[in-house]
């Protein structure tokens, strides 16, 4: 999988589409005639406000009638549909670029809201995790803001948010088990290992932010993160689940996430020009917020029944 994965990210960098010369004279064709002296003060003047205020150019209306140009020339011709610049065509709708994703991304962002306010309601700020709890909350829900944010205006600093975020929240779930598992009662261990990720993080966002964005290792390094995130949360549920009976919940949570990762590797051209395997995978992971959710409560709950010298420490 991890190989797969990286497979795809390779492929990336580069499209077809936007290597096709038809695809570039298209392109060159459009900039020269409405990108420039009066009839960019025109495309201006009747562009709407909404496009504008997203930050939508004359230029970038050029890529998206030139990709739908090349890619009916493609299906005439009987060939495959074409990724342009490591993407499939969307058709867009008012500013969304992919509506679908960035739809799915505000669902994710709306269950991780609403399921944080269930949890501070019914969890009191006394009990251990309660704090770790809500800051993973708020970590994951900008990621979701910034998720929506990039699906809707794909650029080279959105998209740079979207991975960096991304990467924070499984950080954070690492950091959330480990102070699960071995930093309740050794709150020195919990403040070297958070010291330790951030310093992670900092390298992580460093190394993709100097030069050229690697693809290829940010891929590597988040499903280096996720498999340290899967094997550390699930050898605690095993090791609970015979007296935690709550426990099953975050097994199902990281399984589930795991195999509806797989969802990435269908990679098929948007169907309606809509949905695509990315978005599906947005839109399959709405729920899984629901239980894992509603398995901290349970564990807040019974963390602040135990008393603190009793919680089983592995
Ligand atoms: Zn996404």
């Amino acid at each position: 999988m991890v190989l797969l994965l990286l497979l795809l990210m390779g492929e990336a960098a580069a499209s077809q589409g936007d290597r096709e010369p038809v695809y570039r004279g298209c392109l060159t064709r459009c900039e020269q005639h409405n990108c420039t002296g009066a009839r960019l003060w025109t495309f201006r003047a009747q562009q709407p406000a909404y496009m504008r205020l997203t930050g939508w150019t004359c230029k970038d209306d050029c890529s998206y009638e030139c990709m739908w140009y090349t890619v009916a020339l493609y299906v005439k011709e009987g060939h495959k549909v074409p990724q342009f610049h490591g993407k499939w065509p969307f058709s867009r709708f008012l500013f969304f670029q992919e509506p679908a994703s960035a739809f799915a991304s505000l669902l994710n962002g709306l269950a991780n809201f609403i399921m944080l306010n269930r949890y501070r309601t019914s969890v009191p700020p006394s009990s251990p995790m309660y704090h770790t709890c809500v800051a993973f909350a708020c970590v994951s829900l900008n990621a979701w803001v910034w998720s929506t944010v990039f699906h809707t205006r794909d650029t080279d600093v959105t998209e740079k948010l979207d991975y960096f975020c991304a990467s924070a929240v499984i950080l954070h779930s690492i950091y959330l088990c480990g102070v699960r598992t071995l930093g309740l009662k050794r709150p020195a261990f919990a403040l070297f290992f958070a010291s330790f990720l951030i310093l992670l993080f900092a390298c992580h966002v460093s190394y993709l932010s100097l030069g050229r964005f690697d693809y290829g290792y940010n891929m590597a390094a988040n499903v280096a993160f996720g498999l340290v995130n899967l094997l550390w949360w699930l050898g605690w549920c095993l090791r609970n689940q015979a007296y935690l009976p709550y426990v099953w919940k975050c097994e199902v949570v990281v399984l589930l996430l795991q195999a509806l990762a797989l969802l990435e590797l269908l990679d098929f051209p948007p169907l309606l020009w809509v949905f695509d395997a990315h978005a599906l995978w947005h839109l399959s992971t709405v729920p899984v917020h629901v239980l894992f959710y509603s398995f901290l409560v349970d564990d807040s709950h019974h963390l602040l029944k135990e008393n603190p010298s009793d919680v089983k420490i592995d």
